[in-house]
Order: C-alpha cells, then structure tokens, then sequence
C-alpha cells in the first residue's frame, strides 16, 4: 500500500438524485462557445468552428444548496447555466455515433465565471484559469442516469436571480450537441469515468453580488439552487 506522506483529501464529487452513492469526479472540461445568441453577446460570430475547452480544478464542484462566498480579484461574478455530461466509461478518440455508450449520465451545473477577469485574459492573451477555474465554481446539481434523462433534444435550460428569469432557452439551440461535444475532448485527452463535461451557456449571462438567490433547471433533470454569501 502506497504511504502518504500525509492523508490525500477526499475525492470531489457530485449528488445522484434517488441515491445514496455519490459521483466521484476526476476532471471537469468545460465548452467555450456552444450557443449562436451567447456567442453573439460576447462579440463572437457564432460559426461552426470546432468546439473549444478549457478546465476547472475538479474539487471545484459544489452541491445544491450551497452558500457560495463571493469570490476574490472580481467585481463582476457571472452565471452561465449549463447542460453537465457525467462520462461513465473511459475513452479515447471516441466516434459521436458511440458517445453515448461513453455517459453515465446529466445534470445542471453553474460555470462560475468572473467576467472582468475573462475578459482581461482575452484583451492580454493570458490563460483563462483565474476566470474559471477558482473555489466552489462549479456548482452541480444531483446527476441522473442517462436512462432515467431519456432523450434531452429540445429541453428547456433556464436560470433565474431572485425569482426574475435571466436566461430561458432551449438545448435544441446547443451549436455542438452532446455526442459531438464527447467526440470532440475525447480526441484531445483520454477520457475517463468521473470526468465532468459542462456544454456551454446560452444567451442572458449576468452579473451576481451578495445575497442573490440563483436557480437553474433544465426540464427532466432537476434544479439548482444556491445563494451568493458575503465576500469569503
Ligand atoms: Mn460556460
């Protein structure tokens, strides 16, 4: 048996609705750009380049429910609600048209985002991974099985601030669907159980500040709650 130096922590991981067991997370990849009218209010031209990815760190992830300090260095903490693909089975160089024999299964995540410093990362062609990748930016609600989901195509994806709707759309309009979105990492790294994928944001992010309360659902696969706290 392998000695520690001293005790790893325990393995992040994530709800299962109806279970008692937990998923335990190995990475988390997220999708850059993955609908047209969110692309179009970052100044992008929503085209059918290849998707892009960028990571968070996977104890980032946090239950429902959860009271989330508002972060350091940020003055404009954004929501992006995101359809969240749970891989079951590890993989490399995946066809889309075995995808899905790749995902365990779905949930509703929030891609945590401080914007200001997103778009300094943009302006200096510096990594993305103070805007993403920071403490408890990866709240995800309880998974479901891929066979309890049943078919997602056209579900709708909301997500609102203190009872006012901030984003309300439909997964029809993701540019990448899912089985394109697992070919597509898997042909970049090895995929593998646990490994978390966030799809992309559709239009109608915005800024969050203390005390909000944020939720966010996608028909079918259950809500997501939690409330931004105090700076931490
Ligand atoms: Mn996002």
């Amino acid at each position: 048996m392998t000695a520690f130096l001293f005790d790893p922590p325990p393995p992040p991981s994530v709800a299962i609705r109806g279970s008692d067991m937990r998923f335990p997370v190995r990475r988390i990849f997220c999708v850059g750009r993955n609908y047209a009218a969110h692309a179009r209010e970052m100044g992008k031209d929503p085209d059918r380049d290849p998707p892009f990815f960028f990571t968070k760190p996977a104890d980032s992830v946090v239950d429902s429910g959860a009271v989330i300090p508002y972060p350091p260095l940020t003055k404009n903490l954004h929501h992006e609600i995101e359809l969240v693909v749970a891989i079951g089975r590890p993989g490399f160089r995946i066809a889309r048209e075995e995808a899905a024999d790749h995902v365990w299964g779905f949930g509703v995540g929030i891609d945590l985002t401080r914007r200001d410093l997103q778009e300094d990362a943009k302006a200096t062609g510096r990594p993305w991974d103070w805007s993403k990748g920071f403490d408890r930016s990866a709240p995800c609600a309880p998974l479901v099985s891929a066979g309890d989901a049943g078919a997602l195509t056209g579900r709708r994806i909301w997500l609102s601030v203190n009872g006012a709707m901030r984003q309300d759309a439909s997964l029809a309009e993701l540019i990448w669907p899912v089985d394109d979105i697992v070919a597509s990492c898997s042909a970049a790294v090895e995929l593998q159980a646990g490994d978390l994928i966030f799809t992309g944001t559709p239009a109608g992010v915005g800024p969050l500040v203390p005390g909000d309360r944020v939720s966010g659902g996608i028909d079918g696969l259950g809500t997501i709650d939690i409330t931004i706290g105090p700076a931490g």
